[in-house]
C-alpha cells in the first residue's frame, strides 16, 4: 500500500454535488445537502439543546468528504446557546480525501457558513491523525485520514453523538459492518445518539445489537425514511491495565502552573489559556526562552522515516501542527521556507531514496532528487522561525501570568503546597531531571553552539541541512549546530572549537556563504536541549519508579501486568525534546490540554506510548536491567 492516501475519484452532478465514481454514490442529497445535515444529523443527535450545561462536547462522524457536516455543525455551535468557554470536539474519518480546492467548489455553494475558514485550514494528504484548532470558534477538527477499521482500533475517545455518513450501504459495506458498530458503541459517552440517512435492515440490526435503542422517523428530500438511536449503555472502559499511563486524565484544573518558559511551557500555557484555564509560567531565568529556544533564528523541517510506522506518523503529525501552530498564534515569528536537506550518509541515502519513491507527504510538501552517489530532500515550506519572537507571542495572553528567577527549591516548594485544583506541567528542559527525580528520566543534555551574522550580499530566504544546517533570511545567516555531551553541573559555554566546527559545516552547506561571511558580525549562542535514548520527546504523568517498579514487576519474566500504574494525575511533565523543541512543543502541548478538558486525543495509542514518560523503565525490564 502507498503511503499516500488515495485521492477521491470524482464526477460533478450540474448543480455541482459531487458523485464517487468509484463508489457510484453522490455525497448528500441533491435536494440540499446542507438542510440534509441539519434534519438528519444535528437535530437527530439532540443538537444543539445536547450541549447547553456541557464544556466539552465530542461529535464523531464516518465519511468526512467535502467537510459540509462539519460546516453545518460548526454553524449550529456558533449560532447556539452554549457556556462561554465551551469547547466543540469534531472528529472524523476519511479514506480518500478531497483537495481543498474540490471542497472549496462543494461547500463554497452555501452562503452562511464558514466554509473559508475550514478551506484555507484544509487537512493535509498524509496518512494518520490530523487535528485543526479553531481558537476562534473554540472548536477543534481531528481527522483520520485512512480507513475507518484501522482509526477505530487505533484512536481512543468517546463520543456524544455520532453522525453515520458512510455512502450507501449495499455500495460502501466497510462503513457499515458489524465491527464497526461494536467500535462506535465502545467510543459512546453515556446518552450518546446517532443520526443517519440510511434505513438499511443491516444497519438498524447492527446499531441495535451494538447496545443502541433504534427509531425511525420521517426521512430528508427523497428518502422516506431515515434512523435515529440512542445509547442505552454505560461508557465502556477498557479491561487492559493501563501500562503505559496513556489514559491518565487529570481532575480538569482550576489553574495550571507551568515550570518553564520555553517553547515547551509556553504552548502548554498557551493552549490551556486559550481554553479559558489561568496559567502561572515560572522559571528560574529572568525572561522567556533564555534556554534551548533561545536562538535568534531557528527551522523547522520535519525528520521523515522511510516505512509507515507509528514513530514515522507522530513525526509528520508534530511538524505539520507546529506550522500551523505558529502561523495562526505567532505569524510574525515563522517564514515559509525550502529546505534543501542532503543525503549526509549511505543509510540516509537509502532512507531519501525510499521517500522518493513511496513519500508520506505529496509534491506541494516534499520533493527529491536521488542518484547512486547523492541523495536531496527539498521541504517545501517549511519554517524559517524567529524563536524569541513566538515564545513570547505565545506568552502574550490576559490569562498567563508569568513569575521569573524562581530557584527550583523554590519550585519544588511550590509543587509539594499544590492543592487538587492546580495541574502542575514540568516543562523545564534537562533541570525536569531534577524537580522530577522520583521518575529517574533518562534524559541527557547536548550541547549546541551555533554562529549568526551577516553576510554581505542580501538574498532571498534560503536553507540547507545535512546533519547540521546554515540558512540565511536577507543578510541575516545562522549555522550549526553542534552535539555535545554536557553533564548536568555544567553551564553551557560557546567555544572556538565548536565555532571551527560550525565553519566547516558551513563550507560544505554553502561554500558561496563562507567567502561573503562578515566576520566581525559574528556571534556564537550554546545551549544545553535535553534529549532522550531514542530521541522521542516525553510527555506524560508524573509516577514514582519504585512504585511502578512493584506493578511492572511481571514484566521482567515475561508475564502479564494486572494492574494499572499509579501516576499522580495533577503532575505532568513535557521534556526531552532535543534539538525539535520548536517542532515536538504544540502537538504535545495539545495532546496534554486534550487529556486534562475531556477531550479526545491529538494522537492515536500507539503514539501516546511513544511519548510515555514510562517507556524507559518497561524496556530497560524487558532487557532485564531494571
Ligand atoms: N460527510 C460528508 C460531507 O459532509 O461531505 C459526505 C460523506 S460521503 C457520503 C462518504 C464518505 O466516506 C466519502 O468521503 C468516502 O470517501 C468515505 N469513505 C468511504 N469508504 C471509507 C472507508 N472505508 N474508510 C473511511 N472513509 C471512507
Amino acid at each position: 500500500m502507498a503511503r499516500l492516501p488515495d485521492k477521491p475519484d470524482l464526477d460533478w452532478k450540474d448543480d455541482g454535488t459531487p458523485v464517487s465514481r468509484v463508489f457510484d454514490d453522490v455525497y448528500f442529497s441533491l435536494s440540499d445537502g446542507l438542510e440534509e445535515t441539519r434534519s438528519v444529523f444535528l437535530k437527530p443527535c439532540g443538537l444543539p439543546e445536547r450541549w447547553n450545561d456541557r464544556k466539552s462536547f465530542t461529535v464523531a462522524e464516518l465519511g468526512f468528504g467535502s467537510g459540509l457536516n462539519f460546516l453545518g455543525l460548526l454553524d449550529l455551535w456558533l449560532n447556539s446557546d452554549r457556556q462561554l468557554d465551551a469547547w466543540l470536539h469534531f472528529v472524523s474519518v476519511e479514506k480518500f480525501l478531497m483537495s481543498a480546492e474540490d471542497a472549496a467548489k462543494v461547500v463554497g455553494r452555501w452562503n452562511g457558513i464558514r466554509a473559508e475558514d475550514l478551506i484555507s485550514r484544509w487537512p493535509v494528504r498524509t496518512r494518520g491523525l490530523q487535528r485543526i484548532v479553531f481558537e476562534e470558534f473554540n472548536v477543534t477538527l481531528t481527522l483520520y485520514v485512512g480507513d475507518v477499521r484501522e482509526w477505530l482500533i487505533s484512536h481512543d475517545f468517546k463520543a456524544d453523538a455520532w453522525f453515520l455518513d458512510g455512502f450507501a450501504p449495499a455500495k460502501n459495506d466497510s462503513m457499515w459492518a458489524e465491527s464497526v458498530f461494536e467500535s462506535i458503541a465502545s467510543h459512546s459517552a453515556e446518552g450518546c445518539r446517532i443520526g443517519t440517512y440510511t434505513v438499511a435492515g443491516a444497519v438498524r440490526r447492527g446499531i441495535a445489537a451494538a447496545g443502541f435503542e433504534v427509531s425511525k422517523a420521517e426521512g430528508f428530500g427523497r428518502k422516506r425514511e431515515r434512523l435515529e438511536a440512542v445509547w442505552r449503555g454505560s461508557t465502556r472502559t477498557s479491561s487492559e491495565p493501563d501500562i503505559y499511563l496513556t489514559s491518565v486524565r487529570p481532575d480538569r484544573p482550576a489553574n495550571v502552573t507551568v515550570i518553564g518558559a520555553g517553547i515547551a511551557g509556553a504552548s502548554v500555557a498557551r493552549s490551556f489559556a486559550a481554553r479559558g484555564v489561568p496559567v502561572r509560567v515560572v522559571d528560574q531565568a529572568d525572561g522567556p526562552a533564555c534556554g534551548a529556544s533561545g536562538n535568534p533564528m531557528a527551522l523547522i523541517m520535519p525528520r521523515l522515516d522511510a516505512g509507515d510506522t507509528p514513530q514515522a506518523r507522530f513525526l509528520v503529525q508534530s511538524y505539520l501542527f507546529a506550522l500551523s501552530f505558529y502561523q495562526v498564534l505567532a505569524p510574525d515569528g515563522i517564514k515559509p521556507v525550502d529546505v534543501d536537506q542532503i543525503a549526509q550518509s549511505e543509510n540516509e541515502l537509502k532512507r531519501f531514496g525510499k521517500l522518493v519513491v513511496d513519500p508520506p507527504l505529496d509534491e506541494s510538501w516534499l520533493s527529491g532528487e536521488v542518484s547512486s552517489d547523492q541523495a536531496v530532500l527539498t521541504h517545501r515550506n517549511a519554517g524559517l522561525i524567529y524563536p524569541k519572537a513566538i515564545v513570547t507571542s505565545l506568552l502574550d495572553h490576559p490569562l498567563i501570568s508569568m513569575e521569573y528567577e524562581k530557584s527550583i527549591s523554590d519550585i519544588n516548594a511550590s509543587i509539594e503546597r499544590s492543592d487538587k485544583e492546580t495541574l502542575f506541567v514540568i516543562a523545564a528542559g534537562q533541570s525536569s531531571k531534577q524537580i522530577l527525580s522520583d521518575m529517574r528520566l533518562p534524559l541527557s543534555g547536548k550541547m549546541g553552539q551555533v554562529e549568526f551574522g551577516t553576510i554581505s550580499e542580501s538574498g532571498n530566504l534560503s536553507a540547507q541541512a545535512s546533519g547540521t544546517y546554515a540558512f540565511r533570511d536577507g543578510s541575516d545567516i545562522l549555522f550549526g549546530a553542534t552535539f555535545e555531551d554536557i553533564s548536568d553541573d555544567h553551564t553551557p559555554d560557546v567555544s572556538s572549537a565548536a565555532r571551527a566546527e560550525n565553519l566547516e559545516g558551513l563550507r560544505k552547506l554553502g561554500p558561496d556563504w563562507v567567502d561573503k561571511l562578515n566576520p566581525e558580525t559574528l556571534l556564537s549562542r550554546a545551549s544545553v536541549r535535553s534529549t532522550t535514548p531514542d530521541r522521542f520527546p516525553v510527555m506524560g504523568p508524573a509516577f514514582s519508579v519504585s512504585e511502578v517498579s512493584e506493578v511492572l514487576a511481571p514484566i521482567r519474566t515475561g508475564a502479564r501486568v494486572i494492574e494499572s500504574v499509579p501516576s499522580n494525575p495533577n503532575l505532568f511533565v513535557v521534556t526531552g525534546l532535543g534539538s525539535r523543541g520548536f517542532t515536538f512543543a504544540p502537538l504535545l502541548a495539545e495532546t496534554l490540554v486534550s487529556l486534562a478538558l475531556d477531550a479526545p486525543s491529538p494522537l492515536a495509542r500507539s503514539e501516546l506510548e511513544l511519548i510515555a514518560p514510562v517507556r524507559f523503565l518497561i524496556r530497560a525490564m524487558r532487557r532485564g536491567q531494571a
